[in-house]
């Protein structure tokens, strides 16, 4: 479903990402993890080119951009990508003066010129479905943190997307709202949806992944099935990282 080769990403002269391969399968759970500023936000912002890459290949699904090419001549691929991978932020993102409800249709009404009220029926399935009935018509700053982050994941959803990429989804929530949306997410994982995520929940990658990634300073380190990578770590600096999680 995902297929990245040689990925490289570059901030002036500052090189973030030094050769990124990396392949998802259709309903695999992916967890990256790392030490911060390892790339890890880099790396899920190129896949849906929010960031240009400076190099390399990303295919999703069946679009293929080329990033050693002119990304000028590649824009219509860029908007079909973005599509079809589905982008969760850590900050949430919404507009902020439209209702729960407009957040969900925006995407499918303006973009993909759904009917509204095919569009409406859908959104008000899924905020429903991350457990947000009765709160179509709120606004975002009436809701809580973990409330916005479940109408983030329904925005996303109702995209129809192949993918969906979490950027540390969890990260801005005060704690007691974590636990919402990793369930939210978990459930996702158990209807096999195809999924990238970010993040510093080690308990949860280690639950719902099906493989971890251990990035550092811009280079995939390690991985395998997140049951083994996380209880045998390989490499010394997955072990070193980790052991500030115990
Ligand atoms: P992580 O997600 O692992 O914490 P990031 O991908 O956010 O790491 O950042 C990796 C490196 O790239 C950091 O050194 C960061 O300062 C740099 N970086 C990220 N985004 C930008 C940007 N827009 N401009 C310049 N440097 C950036």
């Amino acid at each position: 479903m995902i297929s990245v080769r040689n990925l490289r990403k570059a901030f002036g002269s500052n090189e973030v990402l030094k050769g990124i391969d990396l392949d998802v399968a259709a309903g695999e759970v992916v967890a990256i993890i790392g030490p911060s500023g390892s790339g890890k936000t880099t790396l899920l912002r190129c896949l849906n080119l929010l960031e240009q890459p400076s190099a390399g290949q990303i295919t999703v699904g069946d679009i293929h951009i080329d990033a050693d090419k002119p990304l000028k001549g590649q824009q219509k691929l860029i908007r079909q990508l973005r599509q079809q991978a589905g982008f969760v932020f850590q900050n949430f993102n919404l507009f902020p003066h439209r209702t729960a409800l407009e957040n969900v249709i925006e995407g499918p009404v303006q973009v993909k010129k759904e009917p509204r009220e095919a569009a409406l029926a859908h959104a008000r399935a899924l905020l429903a479905k991350v457990g947000l009935s009765g709160k179509e018509d709120a606004y975002p700053k009436r809701l809580s943190g973990g409330q916005q982050q479940r109408v983030a994941i329904a925005r996303a959803l109702a995209m129809r997307p192949q993918v969906i990429l979490f950027d540390e989804p969890t990260s801005a929530l005060d704690p007691e709202l974590v636990g919402e949306v990793l369930t939210t997410i978990r459930d996702l994982a158990e209807e096999k949806r195809t999924m990238v995520i970010v993040t510093h929940e080690m308990a949860f990658a280690r639950d719902v992944a099906d493989r971890a990634i251990f990035i550092d300073q811009g280079h995939i380190v390690e991985q395998g099935p997140a049951k083994t990578l996380f209880t045998a770590p390989q490499h010394e600096r997955t072990r070193q990282f980790l052991s500030k999680f115990l």
